[in-house]
């Protein structure tokens, strides 16, 4: 077994679309970042990396790289996926916290939920996806933000004859 642990903030700005666990989020703000800047996809693939000793998303996706550009954060969890099983590892389970002020997450929480799960080939019941508030406090509280954990568990697969 091996356990991992993600964060990642990124700033809300206008005129970009609001994009959390692959799924898109009605609201008048979106989330800055070269890529799609879904910190929940974010945070995973930096607890999938670090379960597996792998480094992190910066370093395999620098920002400074114009292939990255807009990139759809799902593909670049792909990408981390397949390390993840390359070195024969297979998802326990997930757990993740986005934590932002706006919008109320409650109607969207299953729709992240399904589609974490449908990303990496999991039943949903392995995925868990909590929301709250900053309480008002700094850049989150004051809308400026969202932020997201994913802490996940790997399971070393048994290979034939084990
Ligand atoms: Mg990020």
């Amino acid at each position: 077994m091996r356990i991992g642990i993600g964060y990642d903030i990124h700033r809300l700005v206008k005129g970009r679309d609001l994009i959390l666990g692959g799924v898109k989020i009605p609201y008048e703000k979106g989330l800055e970042g070269h890529s799609d800047a879904d910190v929940v996809l974010h945070a995973i693939s930096d607890a999938l990396l670090g379960a597996a000793s792998k480094g992190d998303i910066g370093e395999l996706f620098p920002d400074t790289d114009p292939k990255y550009k807009d990139v759809k954060s799902a593909e670049l969890l792909e990408k981390v996926y397949a390390l993840i099983k390359d070195k024969g590892y297979v998802i326990n389970n997930i757990d993740t916290i986005i934590i932002a002020e706006e919008p109320k997450f409650t109607p969207f929480k299953k729709q992240i939920q399904q589609n974490i799960a449908r990303l990496l080939n999991i039943p949903a019941d392995r995925v868990g996806v909590k929301a709250k508030t900053n309480e008002g406090l700094g850049g989150i509280g004051k809308k400026g933000a969202i932020a997201s954990y994913a802490a996940v568990l790997l399971e070393l697969k048994k290979k034939k004859g084990d």
